[in-house]
């Protein structure tokens, strides 16, 4: 006889939210997945349908040999992703990348759900997730639902969750010219890690500074949406285009003012700098100080570029402002994906903190692990850093800093720096390497239900087990 197992509930049927559900009936967990499309939707959906793409219909390269996010996606190929098998059933020509029919896409991880016997789709806003619920996964997304939210943020404090992320960019320390840049804070004051050289600086003469500015101006920018113009985000976090619109000199004043910094190279006072501090605890990734921008991806890369000592810059994130609801997530979750303050909240997805359709789904997959964990009574145990999901697990509940955490696509920083003096290919491809091993070794620590479909009866019910929470 089967012991009733508590369920799992899943607020969200997004990528994040289908994908944890996914895993953890998989793992022979029962679970309620709920969401509240059509009966509410939100700004940017258009359907009902589970996992609906709201913008472009990549998942971006697919080369897990020299692109993160390509790693990222072969890694959950092999944790069984429902996501990823999706995505390679619904693909579209798209070179290199991963693009999809995002109908079929959509229809195929919606039809695997309900054919789920282990998974009962509930349509349902849900406000406050009841007490009863000891297991919830929360995957609400960047369009949360304000009910919820306000819930959340009732238990989380209300600096905790962010309704807009204003993020600048951020650069691979070791793609930074140090012949040009130097390390010091301003006055040799104290900096944020408690030393007076927290800072890289790289100058700029008043020329470079004036067709710094020209560019800024000039450069092509992406539009806010309708719905996202009535935020008032502007006056605490203005984009650097904005500033620059004010006068010249405006960023010379702000983010870019030089006081108190001295270039040791030359001995002369900046006109002006772009200060980068650093961005995670590894050391490897390091942001763009007061950047944050609307300026199109192409061009910030372009304009970013005539910094001095950024003339070979690698991004790990470029700029951007968006309407999104995420929490302050190394502040507040614990490794497994719980909330410190209630275990028996587990979130999920861009509401994290991560950035993008493939790491959603990717902290979903995890998410739904851990929970399935816990439903047997077993603790999580987190993939190793060397993985990609372990690297951007381990940036959003411990690597990043808190008080600058904004959301994040994973990228190259946020693994271990391998030993070696390798490079560019090789280094991706070792990193590659690393990466698919500890991920295998770490596949076979987990008791995975490998004859799950064999236990799936036909008239097993998710929604039996749970009392009286459903009309
Ligand atoms: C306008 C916009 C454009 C974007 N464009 C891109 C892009 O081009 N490429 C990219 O990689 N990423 C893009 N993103 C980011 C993208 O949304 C996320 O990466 C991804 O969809 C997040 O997955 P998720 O599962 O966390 O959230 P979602 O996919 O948004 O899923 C959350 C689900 O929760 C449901 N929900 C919300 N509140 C409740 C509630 N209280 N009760 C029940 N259900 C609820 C929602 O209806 C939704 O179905 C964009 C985001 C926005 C807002």
């Amino acid at each position: 006889m089967r012991l009733a197992m508590i369920p799992i509930h899943v607020i969200g049927g997004g990528l994040a939210g289908s994908e944890a559900a996914w895993q953890a009936a998989e793992l022979e967990a029962d679970v309620v997945l709920h969401e509240m499309r059509p009966l509410r939707m939100t700004e940017a959906h258009q359907t009902s349908g589970l996992a609906e793409l709201v913008c472009s219909n990549s998942l971006r390269s697919d080369d897990w040999e020299n692109n993160a996010v390509g790693l990222l996606h072969e890694e959950m190929r092999r944790a069984g992703s429902l996501i990823m098998a999706s995505a390679d059933l619904s693909k579209v020509p798209a070179g290199g990348a991963l693009a999809v029919d995002r109908d079929a896409f959509s229809q195929h991880i919606q039809s695997r759900i309900l054919g789920h016997p282990r998974i009962a789709l509930v349509r349902e806003e849900v406000s406050v997730p009841p007490r009863e619920w000891s297991n919830t996964i929360i995957a609400t997304g960047p369009l949360t639902s304000a009910a919820l939210a306000s819930a959340i943020q009732k238990l989380t404090g209300e600096e905790s969750l962010a309704f807009f992320d204003a993020i600048a960019p951020i650069v691979e320390r070791d793609s930074i010219d140090m012949e040009i840049a130097w390390l010091q804070s301003r006055y040799d004051k104290q900096g944020p890690g408690g030393g007076t050289a927290d800072y890289v600086n790289c100058p700029m003469a008043s020329g470079e500074y004036r067709q710094f500015v020209a560019a800024l101006l000039h450069g092509d920018k992406t539009e806010f949406h309708e719905w996202e113009k009535s935020t008032p985000y502007f006056e605490g976090c203005l984009p650097i285009e904005v500033m620059a619109v004010r006068g010249e000199d405006t960023l010379r004043f702000g983010p870019m003012k030089p006081v108190g910094l001295r270039n040791p190279k030359t001995g002369e006072r900046p006109y002006a700098v772009v200060q980068l501090r650093q961005d995670n605890a590894l050391g490897t990734l390091w942001n763009m100080v007061g950047f944050q921008t609307k300026l199109k991806h192409g061009e910030q890369v372009r304009i970013f570029r005539t910094i001095p000592g950024l003339a070979n810059a690698r991004f790990a994130r470029l700029g951007g402002i968006h309407r999104n609801t995420f929490l302050n997530s190394p502040k507040l979750l614990a490794g497994d994906l719980r909330l410190k303050a209630d275990p028996g909240w587990r979130f999920a997805g861009q509401i994290t903190g991560v950035e993008g359709y493939v790491e959603s789904a990717a902290i979903g997959l995890l998410a739904g692990r851990f929970a399935a964990a816990a439903a047997r009574g077993e603790s999580a145990t987190p993939p190793p850093p060397e993985t990609a999901l372990g690297a951007l697990l381990a940036h959003i509940t411990a690597g990043a800093d808190a008080k600058t955490f904004q959301p994040m696509n994973i990228n190259y920083g946020l693994f271990p720096p391998l030993t070696g003096k390798e490079r560019g290919r090789d280094k991706k491809k070792l990193m590659a390497q690393r990466a698919l091993s500890a991920l295998e070794a770490w596949l076979r620590t987990r008791t995975m239900a490998s004859d799950s479909r064999a236990n799936h009866g036909a008239d097993h019910d998710p929604l039996a087990a749970v009392s009286g929470n459903f009309s």
